[in-house]
């Protein structure tokens, strides 16, 4: 391509609508136009490396045994009404009617529409298993887009969805998809976790992983191990169960006077204690019941695993009026004898010469004792990991980072198959229900956080597999008669070995053209300058800024093994 007749326009300064670091590049450098809130144009630069990403990913699909499909993007909203999902979305779903008053949605994912199509198409156990697969634009009127790619109203997604005849079956099919995203990632170039999740409101049994790129833009929290493979999300991650470091007091509990000390940090302060002696109560509301939660005052209560724990499908904190009702006490004045259900936090038992609240307002007791004070009979873990807490697999610290999900596979089970009653007949004849799982990978979503994890102050540096051209020839004055021609036939040979090459044949003085260069990001440059005249081009790497003054015929070489 030449740059010349490139549709694109780069920008200097930093576009103000945008604030974080893929929004503004991806914009200074020509690759995406906002067209209306959260809706975006891909001009050639974007396209290119969105259509590279999506066929790294169709390339993996298929070779883990997926096949491709299309799907309505239109869809009534009847089958919506039926899975329960259209309340769930609620106003987050794209709504039109039809010309007959029909009410009808713009897809956000496909489940309800795929399992209708196999419950159609599937009749015996002899077509199972069988995978399909998508690559299609979605919808999603999101309340507050923002961050440019990273959560539009309209975006792009690989979604798969697979169909087993057993739980051992979907297994292999989970796998098989899972393998196939470590892949991806791995030759797309980023660095990614696949992280352990909650598998949340979407129903379905077994597990479920999040697929997240490092990054410091990204909106949710990972937990890895420093040492092994572990990594899960805030919600999902355990560390170990930690220890006492002391022996438990042997003096009994006494009630002391703290006045209006009551939060954590106050108490700290005035009984001259570390808060991982406190005990923290706090009251839930878990469908509709009251009960009590144990945490050490240093740690937090993690919401989805109590109610995992417990079982229920809402848990809510308490609020005071309902804290009085319940208990019968302001807030900070919940101790752990309450008369109600109690759960501790394993942690809890680390407790070795504790403060409590002790129902009494303005009074706290000390060295009160877990098991000997109050009852721990219900033990679990509770709480959110913090820094500190060891990998449950192998013990090493865990790592806390930032991260941008950009996949999800996730084991449905029956959730949508009983909905739609999807069987299959057995070898004996019997109908079984199918076990479905769903795969999901936003690609849109992916070029932003590429640019998020690939750029430096100077522009984007792409990755070879994905950048929208592998080698940048840039000839330093293209009047130059010699330089021009050197530079063409550069190019040329590029294009017939079969190399994305992008020639920077415009008027322009040398440093907008490096300057542009950098901002684009194409991993290798050739430089054309006045060095020609003893037949020398510069080959310049885009990631390290290291350059080689080279003959032509070696940076020729030089590049395409490179390329390859
Ligand atoms: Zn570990």
């Amino acid at each position: 391509m030449r740059q010349s007749q490139l549709f694109l326009a780069t920008a200097r300064e930093t576009p103000s609508e945008a604030d974080v670091v893929s929004h503004q590049l991806m914009l200074r450098a020509g690759l995406v136009r906002q067209f209306t809130s959260g809706v975006y144009s891909f001009l050639p630069l974007g396209w290119r490396v969105l259509q590279k990403v999506e066929n790294i990913v169709r390339q993996e699909m298929d070779a883990a045994g997926a096949q491709e499909v299309l799907l309505p993007i239109v869809q009534t909203e009847d089958i919506w009404e039926r899975s329960g999902r259209s309340e769930v979305y609620g106003e987050d779903m794209f709504r039109l009617q039809d010309r007959h008053k029909r009410n009808m949605v713009l897809g956000p994912t496909h489940e309800e529409v795929i399992t209708l199509l196999v419950r159609q198409e599937v009749r015996s156990y002899r077509q199972l298993p069988v995978t399909l697969y998508q690559i299609q634009t979605k919808f999603r009127d999101e309340a507050r887009p923002r961050a440019g790619l990273l959560r539009g109203r309209e975006f792009r997604m690989k979604d798969a969805y697979s169909f087993d005849a057993d739980a051992l079956g979907l297994d292999s099919s989970y796998q098989a998809m899972y393998a196939a995203y470590c892949r991806i990632f791995e030759r797309i170039g980023i660095e990614y976790r696949a992280v352990e999740a909650d598998p949340g409101a979407i129903g379905g049994e077994g597990g479920t992983h999040e697929f997240m790129v490092l990054s410091e833009a990204g909106e949710d929290n990972v937990v890895s191990c420093s040492r092994c493979s572990y990594s899960a999300n805030v919600e999902k991650a355990s560390g170990q169960a930690l220890t006492a470091d002391r022996e438990p007091t042997a003096l009994d509990k006494v009630r002391i006077e703290t006045g209006s000390a009551t939060t954590i940090d106050q108490l700290s302060k005035f009984l001259q204690v570390d808060p991982s002696q406190i005990v923290k109560v706090l009251v839930y509301i878990a469908d509709g019941v009251p009960l009590a939660v144990c945490v050490r005052g240093d740690h937090e209560v993690n919401e989805v695993k109590l109610k995992n724990v417990l079982g229920v499908s809402a848990v809510e904190l308490a609020s005071a009026e309902e804290v009085k009702e319940h208990v019968g006490l302001p807030i900070g004045f919940v101790g752990p004898i309450v008369s109600m259900r109690t759960i501790v936090d394993r942690d809890v038992l680390t407790v070795t010469d504790g403060v409590a609240a002790c129902e009494s307002e303005g009074y706290h007791e000390v060295h009160v004792l877990p098991g000997r004070d109050f009852p721990t009979d219900e033990i679990f873990d509770v709480r959110n990991v913090t820094e500190g807490d060891l990998c449950p697999k192998c013990g090493a610290p865990l790592l806390f980072q930032r991260g941008i999900e950009v996949g999800h596979v996730f084991k449905l089970g029956t959730r949508y198959s009983d909905v739609f009653e999807t069987l299959y007949k057995d070898a004996d004849g019997v109908d079984r229900t199918i076990l479905m799982g769903c795969y999901g990978l936003g690609t849109s979503r992916i070029v932003a956080a590429i640019v998020e994890q690939c750029h430096d102050e100077d522009g984007i540096v792409w990755p070879m597999t994905v950048a929208p051209f592998q080698v940048h020839v840039v000839p330093v004055n293209i009047k130059d008669e010699e330089q021009s021609r050197a530079a063409v036939e550069f190019y040329t040979r590029l294009r017939a070995a079969g190399v994305d090459a992008l020639l920077d044949d415009r008027e322009e003085r040398p440093g907008v053209k490096f300057k542009d260069a950098d901002l684009l990001g194409m991993p290798l440059r050739i430089t054309v300058g006045n060095k020609i005249r003893d037949g020398l081009v510069e080959l310049k790497y885009r990631r390290s800024g290291h350059v080689d003054t080279l003959a032509v015929q070696q940076a020729f070489d030089a590049v395409l093994a490179m390329v390859k």
